[in-house]
């Protein structure tokens, strides 16, 4: 979704938005994600535009342990400061934002929201889902889900060092 800058009127704009996450990339980073539900707030400042806004949506991962698929809520706030494009004449006109926000180039005078969600939305997917913090994985020896059934497998395991013992045990 494509916001034009003269599109926003002097006292904002606010936008509430619906993106199905088919982005480019994504692919096989997950099993899911569900429709990403956001709001935006634009306003002029500056000579930039300033976009405030939240996201939420879920996602279906698989859990990073036993792989069985999970859904992880995932949502944030943003806060970015669009500036004039790297070769325009507007960018001298900004006074330096706070540290902690994220500037952006302008391109073109339009403002790429979906961009904007598609990289929030990808920052803030958790690297190693879990199903349950106490997920016990799969079994490294025959793979069952140790979740579901107990093998065998660490019955029979013993320790290395007696291993020079088996035989009595
Ligand atoms: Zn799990
Ligand atoms: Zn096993």
């Amino acid at each position: 979704m494509l916001v034009e800058r003269s599109q926003i009127p002097p006292e904002g704009l606010d936008l509430r938005v619906r993106e199905e996450p088919r982005w480019e990339g994504v692919e096989g980073l997950w099993t899911s994600l569900d429709p990403v539900e956001a709001s935006f707030h634009l306003e002029h400042k500056g000579g930039g535009i300033l976009a405030t806004g939240a996201f939420m949506t879920t996602a279906v991962v698989p859990c990073s342990r036993c792989s069985e698929a999970v859904s992880i809520p995932v949502s944030d706030q943003f806060e970015v400061l669009y500036v004039g494009s790297p070769d325009g004449s507007r960018r001298d006109d900004i006074e330096l934002s706070p540290e902690e926000m994220d500037v952006e180039f302008l391109e073109h005078d339009r403002l790429d929201l979906s961009g904007l969600l598609r990289e929030n939305v990808l920052l803030n997917l958790p690297l190693q889902p879990l199903c349950r913090a106490e997920c016990r994985g799969l079994c490294p020896r025959c793979g069952v889900n140790l979740n579901e059934i107990s093998c065998q497998c660490r019955v029979h395991e013993v320790d290395p060092r007696l291993r020079p013992l088996q035989h009595l045990l």
